[in-house]
């Protein structure tokens, strides 16, 4: 999300004349878009302003703007306590950072941290620019509506407003005439896309308009939340072919008492069914996830509870978190905290059998043919680097202009974090 918003900045940016820089030293803007989902994300935000504080000593013209949710959350106190930064501009607030910086230019500082209510939600969508890349992301909603215990998403990125189908679309078709092969449909939540505006269509037929649009080769999407994704959802995956066998399916945990605490809204056997369900609609699929460990209360038996439900699903992949205690969620009321010592051993002992999960699996894909979109050459630089439908890195020898090319490949080794291959057609 915050990359996209990111592509949306240097968009709007370029639109009242500047361009990117790689070298910070050498800029006469900063904008910093920051995350505040963990506590350690947060603090990062402060060692960057300190910095660009530092920065600024040496070049006393230098603008600093800091934006996304640590802006959203500081707001006010963020301009007191960093003096040096000339504007702050929150989640909501894109479309006005052409404005906020000219000001900024003629000396002015400014906040804007509003949240936009419906009649001006379509502001919340500022295109990307269309040029250029092979995959890019398409956001098609914004915010949340869930309120899981532990996060401060609704908190700072507000109610979940939907974009209208019309516009995903004419972006998408802007976006394949420039040449990107694939686009992965971005949102908090996407399965709940289109709940709360009459008139638009969920997500499986979002899904449906989204794959006519010629020339868009491969679609995926993020994230989804496991009490949302609907049986016509599921079906989407046996009848797309350009949908990509590849979801993004947080279940956070594997016990339903820590489940209800989190407010999640499904227990593992209905996580575990609906898993199912997809494997059933698409053999193959790769499933990935996200998972908290050291949740308020989570014991011994809570903890086995989840690695049994990791067992049971074999993640491809599994993005895994200490819980990490949020300002003005629900869970930072709960007073039986896991201790640093538990929390820090048990992500420890999840990740050592994911680690085998993943490469065990990478290593089945040996002798396989896999679909792979080559994104370009690989961090080596001496061979390609591509992506399999399941979503899996694979890097083959190969000419670089078949970036671009969705080309078959035969998987001739599985590391632990990368497949590698050889080009069976170019
Ligand atoms: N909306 C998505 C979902 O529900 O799956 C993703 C939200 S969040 C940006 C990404 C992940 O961060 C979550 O799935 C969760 O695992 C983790 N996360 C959120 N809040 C957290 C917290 N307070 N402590 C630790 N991890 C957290
Ligand atoms: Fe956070 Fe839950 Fe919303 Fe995901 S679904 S953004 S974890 S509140």
């Amino acid at each position: 999300m915050n990359v996209s918003d990111s592509e949306k900045i240097v968009t709007l940016m370029k639109g009242i004349g500047y361009r990117q820089t790689a070298d910070a030293g050498e800029a006469d803007l900063v904008l910093l878009n920051t995350c505040s989902i963990r506590a350690t994300a947060e603090q990062r935000v402060y060692g960057h302003l300190g910095k660009f504080k530092a920065m600024k000593k040496g070049k006393p013209g230098l603008i600093i703007g800091v934006g996304g949710c640590v802006a959203q959350q500081e707001g006010e106190k963020l301009l007191k306590k960093a003096p040096f930064v000339n504007l702050v501009f929150g989640t909501h607030n894109l479309h006005l950072l052409q404005k906020m910086v000219t000001a900024a230019e003629a000396g002015k500082r400014s906040i804007e941290t509003d949240f936009l209510d419906d009649e001006k939600r379509f502001d919340l969508f500022p295109h990307a620019e269309s040029e250029g890349g092979i995959t890019r992301f398409v956001t098609v909603m914004q915010g949340c509506d869930n309120f899981c215990a532990y996060c401060i998403v609704p908190h700072v990125r507000g109610r979940e407003i939907s974009r209208s189908a019309a516009k995903v679309v004419e972006e998408v078709t802007a976006l394949a005439a420039a040449g990107v092969t694939e686009v992965t449909l971005l949102g908090q939540n996407v399965n709940s896309y289109g709940f709360r505006e009459p008139g638009e269509p969920d997500f499986a037929d979002l899904l449906r308009l989204v794959a006519q649009v010629d020339g868009v080769e491969r679609i995926r999407f993020t994230t989804s939340h496991p009490k949302d994704i609907s049986p016509r959802l599921i079906e989407c995956f046996a009848q797309i072919p350009k949908l990509a066998p590849h979801i993004h399916l947080p279940a956070q945990s594997g016990s339903d008492r820590v489940l209800k605490r989190m407010n999640r809204g499904y227990t593992g056997a209905e996580y575990l069914a609906k898993v199912a369900a997809l494997k059933g609609a698409c053999p193959g699929i790769q499933i990935t996830g996200d998972m908290i460990v050291g949740f308020p209360g989570e014991d011994e038996a809570a903890f086995q509870e989840t690695l049994a439900l990791m067992e049971e699903v074999r993640y491809a992949d599994l993005f895994s978190f200490i819980y990490s205690a949020r300002p003005g969620t629900k869970a930072a009321e709960y007073s039986d905290e896991v201790t640093r010592a538990e929390k820090q051993g048990r992500l420890e002992r999840l990740q050592v059998i994911q680690k085998k999960t993943t490469l065990q699996r990478n290593e089945s894909m040996v002798g396989s043919v896999q679909r792979v979109l080559v994104e370009g050459p690989s961090s080596s630089g001496d061979s390609l680097f591509g992506r399999t439908g399941g979503n899996r890195g694979t890097v083959m020898p190969g000419d670089p202009s078949l970036a671009g090319r969705v080309l078959e490949v035969s998987i001739v080794e599985g590391l632990q974090t990368i497949l590698k291959g050889e080009i069976l057609h170019a």
